[in-house]
């Protein structure tokens, strides 16, 4: 129909034809997922008992979160988790970045699962703080393992102190053995503090070495090596045999002159190759041989009790200092303090008893 406004005899007022509704500012509003609302703490058990990835995976998450109710649900999941942990074969992995330990550590994974069970590759990567993003237990490093059903890869917690870190992944360990986990991996790089706290949590410590770097023992802590229940010498493989076994010897001459073992279990080095899975078994049945060695001798159990008496002791001194130094009024204080004895106008041990006596004064009457 024409509109009366187009007629040459209209006098009226005009009507535009206006414009189209524009579309919904996001159109997707609608389709979007909710958040699911956090589960109770039976939910979480039940589903990490019932061996469910997904329910463990949020545990891990709650376990790793530093928001106080988080850390309370958390940590009432580990407590109700425990009586079902512990049945696991705890292996701790370490080597120099570029040893080849993602590399080995997919193709271990894959012939442990061959034998059966379930294996959860955690990791302790304290640097992670500072990079701002975990370069360990990354999925993709591993890929035949990230693929496989009966592996649970988790990178390492990514924030706070090396105590903490490690805390927790201590405490993601029973989870996962709660969850039907019967290998735990738990990889550190082997530069530092972390293998201290990765052999404290685990039954077996396995270092990785790399022949043909020159001078065999450089680089290594004395201390790594001692604590170290197998030497293996990674990319025995092509022109590198011949170096690779030269390792061999010197790593076995060098442990001969370290004290024995608290185990009664000598050491032992390997040469093998990750990359062309050559001398996996045999890797692989040192470590069967070790865990039959301390069972029958009764030190498996006793490493354990040791360990769970260190992270009593562990936790209570990583909660203090957390307590302590994450206290806005402490930190001013600290801060005042230290301005202080940087000028030279106090003492160093009076200024840490005023800041002490300041927290234990507020300690008690908060309390
Ligand atoms: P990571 O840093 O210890 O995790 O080491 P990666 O597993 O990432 O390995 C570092 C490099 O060494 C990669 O380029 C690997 O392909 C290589 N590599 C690992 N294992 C072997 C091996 O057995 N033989 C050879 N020739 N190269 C290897």
């Amino acid at each position: 129909m024409q509109h009366p406004e187009n007629n040459n005899d209209y006098k009226g007022l005009t009507v535009n034809s206006g414009v189209a509704q524009p579309p919904m500012v996001n159109p997707y509003l609608h389709n979007r997922v909710r958040r699911k609302p956090m589960p109770t703490v039976s939910e979480l058990v039940e589903g990490i008992l019932k061996g469910d990835v997904t329910t463990l995976s949020r545990a891990v998450t709650l376990v790793e979160s530093f928001n106080p109710s988080h850390q309370s649900v958390a940590q009432e999941v580990i407590e109700k988790c425990l009586p079902y942990s512990g049945q696991s074969r705890r292996i701790g992995i370490t080597g120099v970045p570029g040893a080849g330990k993602s590399t080995s550590i997919d193709v271990f994974g894959l012939h442990v699962l061959k034998q059966g069970g379930k294996l959860a590759v955690l990791a302790i990567d304290p640097s992670s703080e500072r990079t701002k993003g975990s370069i360990l237990g990354d999925k993709t490093r591993m890929e035949k393992l990230s693929t496989h059903p009966g592996a649970f890869i988790r990178p390492s917690p990514s924030a706070g102190s090396l105590g903490g870190v490690a805390r927790k992944t201590r405490e993601t360990v029973v989870l996962c053995e709660a969850a039907g986990y019967n290998n735990i991996f738990i990889e550190t790089v082997g530069v530092g503090q972390s293998e201290t706290a990765v052999h404290s949590m685990v039954d077996f410590f396995l270092l990785i070495q790399l022949a043909g770097t020159g001078d065999e023992l450089q680089g290594i802590k004395r201390g790594i090596m001692e604590m170290a229940d197998g030497i293996v010498i990674n990319k025995a493989d092509g022109d590198n045999i011949h170096r690779a076994q030269l390792a061999q010897a010197q790593f076995r001459s060098a442990l001969h002159l370290f004290p024995p073992t608290m185990s009664g279990w000598t050491p032992e080095v390997l040469t093998y190759s990750g990359y062309y899975e050559i001398g996996i078994a045999e890797v692989w049945d040192m470590v069967d041989r070790y865990f039959k060695f301390v069972t029958d001798n009764g030190y498996f159990h006793e490493r354990r009790r040791q360990q769970a008496r260190y992270w009593m002791k562990e936790t209570i001194d990583e909660q203090l200092r957390r307590h302590f130094y994450y206290n806005p009024e402490i930190e001013q204080l600290l801060a005042d303090r230290e301005a202080a004895v940087l000028a030279n106008k106090q003492s160093s041990f009076t200024a840490a008893r005023d800041v002490l006596d300041h927290y234990f004064a507020k300690f008690k009457t908060s309390k």
